[in-house]
């Protein structure tokens, strides 16, 4: 990036919530029906339908808000926001405009420079739009299955200057709804939406430049990449001496670029009122105290615990409970074994690996936290090496046997009688004098050499241990 200019980011964050019914209705939220068979007369947008609030989402708003730091507004208004299209069957959206249910907050960002801080401008709550499914040939059709189910939106204030802090805020927001369980978190079904608005200004100057709003970004790497393009593109339009248009840009992932989608003159104006069918939103401290003292664990916390509990680094601590699906996997493991740091360089580690390479969330990896803790039992009780347990830890992931069972199979029970290591570490160095030869004569780096050719001919399963006692006591010979 150009370095005479820097760049200001705010992000639009939208939560599908985890509620069983609608915003406003009594339809279920659940995915994956037939088209148009969650819907009545009220998310239907019939005419003379009222909307009744679902308390639920009211509860879910509140927990984000404490959990980002927000003042909960105790008396919050819904709004109606209209434009036409033909998803929204009653050619306004429910949403909030003025009085938010939450405002002024902040999240904490961990950088490489330090801790940033983003600001929460407000949160609110609001009904998602149906689908239009346009890849059916000539014409689209409209289901409508989605429309009024809860959405809160997340607008933060434009406090982040990179690509990379942005995928910092976004991950810590999908970090907080997920440990809250009020949304799923899954990015490319879109239960976890995120628009940009992105302007650059030259270094030194304290006024904004115009923005653009970047939309369609449906994973972190994405929001990152659409960012990094788009303040580029500005940049050069400034470096060739234009003006940045007030525009709204549409990410295409596999093109690599975003492109226009509506100019300044198409934005919408969507006359926003206060919606005449909902009574105001009032929110008691009671209310809130009661959901205060009823929040789970949040990630800081958890952090916290996982050091002093299992007495972790705070480095692995901090991956650990990055996400919520991980630390919980991590905690059915130390349920099963005492051996805590062992389990958490397996689920940073191979586990780790193994989900990010299949792109595969850990609620779908195949080794049971319960197999995985019996495995590093094994190699405490001296049963294997770890070098072993590297080795049947592919076949557990095939098969999700147990590790002990596939020990016995394969005959890898770790040699620790010191008779027979004797008799291999005897053989090895009658094989090869002139590196004993060499060894005794000062050369140290020899002795690595040995354990290898010990390690070959018991096929790993020498306990290294006790291999390297028996070389130094012949070798000292
Ligand atoms: P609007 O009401 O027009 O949507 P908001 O003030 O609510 O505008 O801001 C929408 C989003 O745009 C927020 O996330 C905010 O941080 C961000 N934003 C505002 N001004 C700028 C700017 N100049 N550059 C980048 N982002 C901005
Ligand atoms: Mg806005
Ligand atoms: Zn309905």
């Amino acid at each position: 990036m150009n370095p005479n200019y820097e760049a200001v980011i705010g992000l639009e964050v939208h939560a599908q919530l985890l509620t069983g019914t609608k915003i406003f209705c009594g339809c279920s939220t659940e995915f994956g029906n037939p088209p148009n068979t969650n819907v009545c007369p009220v998310c239907l947008g019939h005419p003379g339908v009222l909307p009744v609030l679902n308390k639920k989402v009211v509860d879910f708003s509140i927990m984000m808000g404490l959990a980002t730091n927000c003042k909960i507004n105790h008396n919050s208004i819904f709004a109606r926001k209209n434009y036409f299209y033909p998803d929204l069957p009653k050619g306004y959206q429910i949403s909030q405009f003025e009085k938010p249910v939450c405002e002024h907050g902040f999240v904490e960002l961990e950088t490489g420079e330090g801790i940033k801080k983003v600001r929460i401008k407000r949160i609110h709550m609001e009904e998602d739009a149906g689908k239009s499914i346009h890849d059916t040939g000539e014409s689209t059709l409209v289901d409508l299955n989605r429309t009024g189910v809860p959405l809160i939106e997340i607008v933060s204030e434009p406090d982040i200057s990179t690509p990379a802090e942005a995928a910092a805020y976004l991950k810590k927001i999908h970090q907080l709804v997920t440990y809250l369980e009020i949304c799923d978190g899954n990015m490319e079904e879109g239960s976890l939406r995120c628009d940009a608005n992105i302007s650059v200004r030259p270094k030194n100057q304290r006024e904004f430049g115009t923005r653009t709003e970047v939309k369609n970004m449906n994973s972190f790497r994405n929001v990152e990449r659409a960012i990094a393009y788009e303040i580029e593109r500005q940049i050069d339009i400034l470096e060739d001496g234009g003006t940045i248009e007030q525009e709204t840009l549409l990410w295409n992932a596999d093109a690599g670029k975003a492109v226009s989608m509506r100019g300044k003159e198409e934005a919408h104006d969507y006359r926003y009122f206060p919606e005449p069918d909902l009574v105001p939103v009032l929110i008691s401290q009671n209310w809130i105290d009661e959901i205060k003292t009823a929040l789970p664990e949040l990630p800081g916390k958890r952090k916290q615990r996982f050091i002093d509990e299992y007495g972790l680094p705070g480095y692995d601590a901090n991956v650990l409970t990055s996400e919520k699906a991980i630390a919980d996997y991590f905690e059915k493991v130390v349920r099963k074994t005492n051996h805590y740091k062992t389990a958490s360089n397996w689920v940073m580690g191979d586990v780790a690996a193994y989900i990010n390479e299949n792109k595969i969330d850990i609620s779908n990896f195949p080794v049971s936290p319960g197999n995985l803790a019996k495995l590093i039992n094994l190699i405490h009780e001296n049963v294997i090496s770890g070098k072993i347990a590297k080795e049947i830890f592919p076949e557990m992931i095939k098969t999700n046997k147990d590790p002990a069972i596939i020990v016995e199979e394969k005959n890898l029970v770790q040699i620790t009688d010191s008779g027979e290591l004797e008799e291999i570490v005897k053989k090895v160095l009658a094989a090869n004098p002139s590196q004993v030869e060499q060894f005794k004569a000062g050369k140290e780096k020899v002795f690595g050499f040995f354990v290898g050719q010990v390690m070959r001919e018991t096929k790993g399963k020498a306990n290294p241990k006790l291999v390297n006692e028996i070389l130094r006591k012949e070798l000292s010979k």
